[in-house]
């Protein structure tokens, strides 16, 4: 079947997303390369297309979460070294090196069996170390005992058939100025790892800044930033003008006029207090939305707020669209973008639960068509 615009579908501009990359090189400057994080389809925005696109306008790395992310990617085509930002399982190491994947080494365990599995392959692994300065995610464990972890890395880039060419680490809270000593601390961890390998004759490409110390933290930028909110257009920290790369449009497909009383879905969560009439949108929380979202956030109709009303369903939710003028069933209605000259971002429908705009495009469903502009 070929998807046409007729439900609920997003608008991917690729230009938007060109335009990003080069401002983000720009920001970062000619030493710093910039790792595009395409995991989780690109944030929603389709991982092939994405990844072509820029491939295209020069991006020389990627990265994604999973063995099955980068294999979409190989077998769609795209040749540029893609970075694993989690492990594999070791028994796929051989596949991972036929394929130009770089690993993750989280510790000597695992770096053990991969290397072990690049022995029997007869081939050279090509990996990163990670390490962990205090958020406990995956990596060595440098902010509870930097010295073991020197020593640990050291055993790990010594062993057989491995190609340890870079360091990573991934901040908790750099977006939160509020947390601004916790991520200096993480920075001041990095730098003496960083350092201290490099004391000891193992010199290795660094990179640490995620999108929100990208911007609020310039000395963090080192070799390279990863970045996956900023460069989908999403940027709440300021500084960088950025185009947000997606816009979702859905339309309307009943029109009821109700009457003070009558009740809108299930758990009758909403009760008309005046005669109402609500809009039904085929967006659903299957779709990408959130259920906390329910009689919380706006979508735009004929460029004004209209509350979502009543509980989310799976398919569709209630928009109230009592006094918008112009209504009608079959008409383009905005989740987030741009309608009749007024523009909603994505946060304003993320501000409603405990969410951000990169999760909700994120999450956006299978059964959302993306069409490239
Ligand atoms: N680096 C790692 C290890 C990540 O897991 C992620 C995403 O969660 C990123 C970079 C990109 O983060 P952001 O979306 O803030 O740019």
């Amino acid at each position: 079947m070929k998807y046409e615009r007729d439900r609920t579908w997003a608008e991917v501009s690729l230009d938007h997303l060109a335009s990003n990359f080069q401002k983000l090189s720009e920001w970062t400057g000619p030493a710093c390369d910039v790792l595009c994080v395409v995991k989780g389809n690109a944030y929603g925005h389709g991982a092939i297309e994405v990844s072509r696109e820029l491939e295209r306008v020069g991006c020389k790395i990627l990265g994604v979460a999973t063995l099955e992310e980068a294999m979409e990617l190989r077998e769609a085509g795209i040749r540029l070294p893609v970075l694993l930002l989690g492990p594999i399982p070791p028994s796929h190491t051989a596949l991972a090196m036929e394929n130009n994947l770089i690993l993750p080494l989280i510790d000597e365990a695992y770096a053990r069996e991969v290397s072990a599995a690049a022995v029997s392959a007869g081939r050279t692994l090509r990996a990163h170390l990670k390490i962990d300065t205090g958020m406990s995610r995956y990596g060595l464990p440098v902010s509870k005992d930097m010295d073991g972890c020197i020593a640990e890395a050291l055993r790990i880039v010594q062993l057989p058939n491995m190609q340890v060419s870079g360091v990573f680490t991934h901040f908790a809270a750099a977006g939160d100025p509020y947390e601004d000593d916790f991520t200096r601390r993480q920075m001041g961890l990095f730098r003496i790892f960083s350092e201290r390998m490099e004391a000891a004759g193992v010199k290795l490409i660094r990179h640490c800044a995620n999108s929100p110390a990208t911007i609020r933290f310039p000395q963090a930028h080192y070799d390279m930033i990863r970045t996956g909110t900023l460069l989908y257009g999403f940027n709440p920290f300021g500084r960088l003008e950025l185009e947000p790369v997606m816009e979702l449009k859905t339309r309307i497909t009943q029109i009821k006029h109700l009457a003070p009383g009558d009740t809108v879905g299930y758990g009758r969560l909403f009760t008309c207090r005046r005669p109402t009439d609500i809009a039904i949108v085929p967006f659903g929380f299957v779709d990408g939305i959130h259920r906390s979202a329910s009689n919380k956030a706006y979508m735009l109709v004929n460029g004004k707020p209209a509350k979502i009303v009543g509980k989310i369903c799976m398919d569709l939710c209630f928009l109230d669209v009592t006094g918008i003028e112009d209504v009608a069933v079959g008409q383009i209605v905005t989740v987030f973008g741009w309608d009749h000259g007024v523009y909603q971002s994505a946060y304003a429908l993320t501000d409603a639960y405990p969410g951000s705009a990169p999760e909700l495009t994120a999450v956006l469903g299978t059964r959302v068509p993306r069409f490239y502009l």
